[in-house]
């Protein structure tokens, strides 16, 4: 199919981005790498009056490094995470979770910003967010805001971006050596979205976890913070008792989607699977 009639701009400053979506409020949609939202449109599944394609913006695809965090900016592809050294050395949940973004051809053209602001429960960045503890960096014309990933993601496809607000960057706290993580995913063939996938921060301090972040992808209508699995863990020793503990707790609080293909209980036992490898190879 083809997509219905729509306008087009294509700013070349932010100001001028910033004050189009400022007019056009809910008919307009931002265009970032269209690989989710062109086939949407295709499908007739979007309808966006008028398409702000923000590919004139490259002060959105660059890396700012602060003090304590790393922010990266919205326009940023896939594949630029998964190539480069230094998002590896600082970051490098991201470089592992990035291969599982669909496919070669798309990552080259989709962004983080685009996951963030599409926020589909099965994508990968949203859940490295919540297990990042990253927060969202958001502008309009009524000026910028950070929002915790841990507030951002509200629903299925819902988040707390208002409608003439633009993702521009991701914010996440540099990591410090004691920082260990671990990210998976289990999806029918690689490039395929999730049935569910983890990814797991933590402080290795001694002989205990700390501060432990344990997201889901795949499990339910948004990306997942296991707070029951994370309280088990938090402060516990390493052992097969904690992390037998830990699957009970996670078994317990997910509620995974009704899907014919993947039901509630194939999604939590593969949740539950890939928590156990991730524990594993922690305490390895
Ligand atoms: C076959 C296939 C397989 C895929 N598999 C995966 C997968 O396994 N994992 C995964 O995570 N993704 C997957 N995707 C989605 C892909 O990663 C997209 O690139 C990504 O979801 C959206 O990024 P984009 O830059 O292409 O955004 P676009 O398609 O341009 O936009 C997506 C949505 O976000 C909005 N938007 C974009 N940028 C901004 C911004 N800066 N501020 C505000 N709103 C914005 C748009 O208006 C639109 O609503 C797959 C896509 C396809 C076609």
């Amino acid at each position: 199919m083809k997509a219905p009639d729509f306008g087009y701009v294509r700013p070349s400053t932010l100001a001028e981005c910033l004050a189009t979506l400022n007019e056009y409020g809910d008919e307009a949609q931002v265009l970032a790498g269209g690989q989710s939202l062109m086939p949407l449109m295709n499908f007739r599944l979007a309808k966006p009056g008028i398409l702000v394609d923000i590919g004139g913006l490259p002060e959105l695809a660059t890396t700012r490094w602060e003090t304590d965090h790393v922010v990266i900016g919205a326009l940023t592809t896939h594949d630029t995470i998964a190539t480069s050294d230094t998002i590896r050395e600082q970051i490098p949940l991201l470089s592992d979770a990035a291969p599982h973004v669909a496919h070669v051809a798309i990552r080259s053209r989709g962004t983080i910003g685009g996951s963030i602001a599409l926020a589909d429960p099965a994508a990968e960045w949203p859940a490295c967010c919540l297990a990042l503890s990253a927060e969202i960096e958001l502008a309009s014309l009524r000026g910028g805001r950070r929002v915790p990933a841990d507030e951002f993601f509200l629903g299925l496809y819902s988040t707390d971006r208002q409608a003439d607000e633009l993702v521009t960057g991701i914010r996440f706290p540099m990591l410090d050596d004691r920082r260990a993580h671990t990210f998976d995913e289990v999806s029918r063939r690689r490039g395929d979205f999730a049935i569910a996938g983890l990814a797991l921060s933590c402080d290795l301090v001694g002989p205990k976890f700390k501060d432990i972040r344990v997201a889901l992808l795949g499990v339910g209508d948004r990306p997942v913070l296991a707070r029951g699995a994370m309280s088990v863990l938090e402060d516990a020793e390493p052992s097969d008792a904690t992390t037998e503990t830990a699957i009970e707790a996670l078994s317990a609080e997910l509620r995974p989607p009704d899907d014919p293909m993947y039901p509630p209980d194939y999604r939590r036992q593969v949740a539950c699977v890939l928590l156990r490898r991730a524990l594993n190879k922690l305490m390895g």
